[in-house]
């Protein structure tokens, strides 16, 4: 295009949309409402606990290729992410006591399964198939019509307890059991069906904004892009096929016909800002817990966790932080019983005597919008009515869950779409 591209909503998606347009060789002009860039990623300085912590611990997986691409292009620094050199989960029981070390093998061929010392204690290699009922459900179907997990496999056994359930509860945010088996079947696929090459956990240790935002933001500054913070989009001025103006809370930019739009913004914003727009309403939150105590040596950089409160455990240099998925049911719970509650069981796990140390609850309600086939069945794509104009964000149709992964890749598609001129149409309630 030989207009200027705005881009607004700087969460990775419309960070990710801005690389690959100044990638392009676009012009850009990042618009975003907050103070900084990062949007759901992002990391903070928490004074209760005298720490930078992130929005919410983050997991990514080697089988996330558009976000390890992402990674490279911005230039990110090579140890922003760590885990460890093989795939392997670590896992607790707190009702039993029991600790297992999930080991699948590099390549594609699952023989992992077939040794008891690689899978979960009191499953049998049989048990794997059960996914095998998601992949058939979705297979051949659109987005929302294969059904849910729940009416495709077993939802009760050991390994549902110690495998699927956390797993994919993480990977969704969403009970599996009411979860859309295209999601699950697309996140399958990517990661644990591609072999442990694809599942090797990774963390970012110094912090979501030094591996993803920051450099971002460098990259584009230093490539002539112009980034806008504090500029809130309030509404757009429809001409005939395109869009024209962009109401800012400060003010109005007009539009020249050479000129593009992408909207990284949240579902909830971009359906107030875009009437008449297919987009998911509902959603589940998460629930972080950070404890201001450098891990015992030797802990797991990641423990999944059954049996308890506390689904996943991260061991940061500094810190100790805990992730509830799907945690509507907490968002009535005090912080105070939530932080005692996952203090005793965090002291049970690392065998640790000390007294609670400085904690911090962050309950974030729209975390993910709600893995179930009707949401899924509610996303956009990239291309809209408007020529000119473009959608990006987790929620957009990119098959995946509301993830890092999806995100950046939204963006890429986004941009891809301007920079190529598509047009489909198929966003809006009525349109052909
Ligand atoms: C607690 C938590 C834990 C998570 N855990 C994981 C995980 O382990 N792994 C994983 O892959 N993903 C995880 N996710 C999901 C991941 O963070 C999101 O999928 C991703 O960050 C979404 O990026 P986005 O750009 O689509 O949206 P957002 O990050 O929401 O970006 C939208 C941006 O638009 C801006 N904006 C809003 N309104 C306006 C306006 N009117 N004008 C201008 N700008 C506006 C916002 O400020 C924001 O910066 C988690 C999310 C949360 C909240």
């Amino acid at each position: 295009m030989a207009g200027t591209i705005h881009v607004v909503g700087a969460g990775l998606a419309g960070l990710s949309a801005a690389v690959s347009l100044v990638e392009g060789g676009a012009r850009v002009v990042l618009h975003e409402a907050a103070k900084q860039a990062g949007g759901r990623c992002r990391s903070y300085y928490d004074p209760t606990l005298g720490l930078t912590i992130d929005n919410g611990n983050h997991l990514l997986l080697s089988g996330n290729p558009s976000a390890l691409g992402f990674m490279r292009t911005i230039g990110a620094p090579a140890d922003a992410l760590s885990g460890p050199a093989e795939a392997e989960f670590d896992f607790a029981d707190l009702k039993t006591g029991e600790r297992w070390r999930l080991r699948p093998n590099r390549g594609r061929l699952p023989w992992w399964v077939m040794s008891p010392s690689r899978r979960v204690p009191g499953t049998r290699a049989a048990d794997y198939l059960a996914p095998l009922g998601i992949l058939r459900a979705a297979a051949g179907k659109g987005p929302g019509q294969g059904g849910t997990i729940g009416e495709s496999m077993t939802c009760a056994g050991p390994l549902y307890d110690r495998l699927w359930h956390p797993v994919l509860l993480a990977a969704l945010n969403t009970d599996p059991k009411e979860s859309d088996v295209g999601l699950a079947a697309k996140i399958l696929l990517e990661t644990l069906g591609a072999g442990g090459e694809a599942c090797r956990p990774l963390v970012a240790v110094a912090g979501l904004s030094a591996a993803f935002v920051d450099p971002a933001v460098t990259y584009l500054s230093g490539r002539g892009a112009e980034l806008r913070f504090g500029r809130r989009l309030r509404g757009l001025g429809f001409g005939v096929g395109r869009i024209d103006r962009l109401d800012f809370a400060d003010g109005a930019v007009e539009l020249g016909r050479d000129d593009g739009v992408v909207l990284a913004l949240p579902p909830w914003v971009a359906s107030d800002i875009l009437p008449g727009l297919t987009a998911p309403q509902s959603y589940r939150s998460i629930v972080n817990a950070h404890f201001a105590l450098p891990p015992p040596p030797g802990s797991p950089l990641l423990l999944g966790v059954v049996n308890g409160l506390t689904e996943w455990l991260f061991a940061y240099p500094d810190r100790l932080s805990v992730t509830i998925s799907g945690a509507d049911r907490l968002l009535e719970t005090s912080r105070e019983d939530l932080s005692s509650q996952i203090w005793i069981e965090i002291s049970t796990l690392m065998g640790l005597a000390s007294e609670r140390p400085s904690w911090q609850i962050v309950k974030e309600k729209r975390a993910t919008f709600a893995a179930t086939p009707a949401e899924a069945a509610r996303r956009a794509s990239a291309v809209t009515d408007h020529t000119n104009l473009v959608l990006a964000g987790d929620w957009t149709a990119t098959g995946l869950p509301s993830t890092i992964e999806g995100a950046i890749r939204s963006g890429t598609t986004a941009a891809l779409a301007l920079l190529n001129g598509e047009r489909a149409g198929r966003n809006m309630r009525g349109a052909a």
